[in-house]
């Protein structure tokens, strides 16, 4: 089990996403951990709009995002699905 004691609550990430999330982000890098291939995020194919946007590796199909709106909210779920963030739009 881990340290309660030992970690810092997630406020402390505040300045250092705002630092990656107040980019244009198709500009972003990426590279795709199936096949190796790289380039910035605008070169990826995206499929939808329903019932969200999905980005995947020219090279292999690799999904690489996932993008739903959900009324006021956007949920945003990198790579392969481990995980998913959800953030309030900035219009809705
Ligand atoms: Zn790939």
């Amino acid at each position: 089990m881990a340290d309660d004691t030992a970690h810092l609550d997630g406020n402390c990430l505040a300045g250092p996403l705002s630092e990656i999330l107040a980019v244009e982000a198709t500009t972003a890098w990426w590279r795709c951990p199936e096949c190796a291939r790289s380039g910035p995020l605008a070169e990826l194919h995206v499929f939808g709009p329903d019932p969200g946007l999905t980005a995947r590796c020219p090279g292999c199909a690799y999904v690489a995002l996932r993008l739903v709106r959900e009324g006021e909210y956007v949920w945003l779920t990198l790579g392969s699905g481990t995980g998913a963030f959800r953030f309030r739009a900035v219009t809705s």
